[in-house]
């Protein structure tokens, strides 16, 4: 239908993002193409090493799922998007293909190996993350293209990972979030992806703060390995002042959650079960 309604023609998934687009003005499209009634579209399966999402998989459902908890991150992430109202619409399909800035599983998916499948006239194909979001509401899909499937390959045994986000309050965007994956071999981290949220146009690789973690022993000196990654974050950030808050206190609150799932990520990589929530103001 994309193809033969052309570019007037959007996408509508849950709505969440594109509904106060269309209310505001800013997105003023030709036609809807509504993907809520094809079936087969929303699942969460276990498949060769990989826990495989439906596009039109709902927030809530990605939250209420014993398998999206096996990977901690996907359950902390899910959980904390929003209110329960917005979880209940929003897709994590339709949350790549907007590509927000500030939107959260960008961000918790980047530290995580994850390919997003896409499907067009001409076929299938597979893009990975880092190469799908191109920069702040652009993605990689043709105009006739969408997103049917997110691919999150299971992290090997050992790892442990956590999605912190700082917000105002549930139902608005944070104002800064911060997703770790450690693969630790006993207390060694063999290796860390830190990736930081809201503080640019992208999802920002924290390279520095990985690179501060990798090889170290974390059980002999975590508070200062986590203070050395933090503060690495804290230049790696690129925010802006904004009404969510001015560029210097994202910066401190980037300090504060690196070194907060920092801590969580170790525990769970232990085998112990802790709840990461976020934080609200
Ligand atoms: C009050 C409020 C608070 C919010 N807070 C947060 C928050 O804290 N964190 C967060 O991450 N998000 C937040 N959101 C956004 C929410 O998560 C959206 O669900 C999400 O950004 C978009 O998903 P959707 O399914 O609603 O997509 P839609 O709004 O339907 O579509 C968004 C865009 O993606 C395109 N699209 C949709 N599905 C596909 C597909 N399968 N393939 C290709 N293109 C597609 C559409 O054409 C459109 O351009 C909030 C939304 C609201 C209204």
């Amino acid at each position: 239908m994309l193809g033969q309604l052309g570019g007037g023609a959007k996408l509508l998934a849950g709505g969440q993002s594109l509904i106060p687009l269309l209310k505001l003005r800013f997105a003023n499209p030709e036609h809807l193409v509504d993907l809520n009634f094809i079936s087969g579209t929303s699942f969460i399966k276990a498949d060769g090493g990989a826990l495989r999402f439906g596009a039109m998989t709902r927030h809530a459902e990605i939250e209420n799922s014993a398998l999206a908890r096996t990977i901690p991150v996907l359950h902390d992430c899910a959980a904390g998007i929003a209110d329960v109202q917005v979880r209940n619409r929003g897709t994590i399909g339709g949350s790549l293909a907007e590509a927000d800035p500030s939107g959260d599983w960008a961000n918790a998916l980047i530290t995580l190996d994850t390919t997003v499948h896409c499907l067009g006239p001409s076929g299938a194909r597979a893009i990975h993350l880092k190469d799908f979001i191109k920069d702040a509401y652009t993605n990689a899909l043709a105009h006739d293209e969408l997103v049917s499937e997110v691919e999150v390959k299971m992290p090997p045994k050992g790892s442990g990972g956590a999605y912190l986000a700082f917000k105002r309050s549930a139902s608005v965007y944070p104002s800064a979030s911060v997703a770790v994956q450690l693969s630790m071999a006993g207390d060694v981290c063999q290796e860390a992806a830190i990736a930081l949220g809201c503080v640019g146009l992208t999802a920002i690789r924290a390279t520095d703060a990985e690179a501060a973690l990798r090889g170290k022993n974390l059980s002999d000196n975590l508070h200062d390995q986590a203070i050395a990654a933090a503060e690495a974050a804290r230049a790696a950030a690129d925010p802006q002042d904004d009404m969510r808050g001015s560029a210097e206190y994202k910066r401190q609150l980037v300090v504060a959650l690196v070194k907060r799932a920092i801590a969580i990520a170790v525990r769970r990589a232990r085998g112990e079960q802790v709840d990461g929530t976020h934080l609200y103001a």
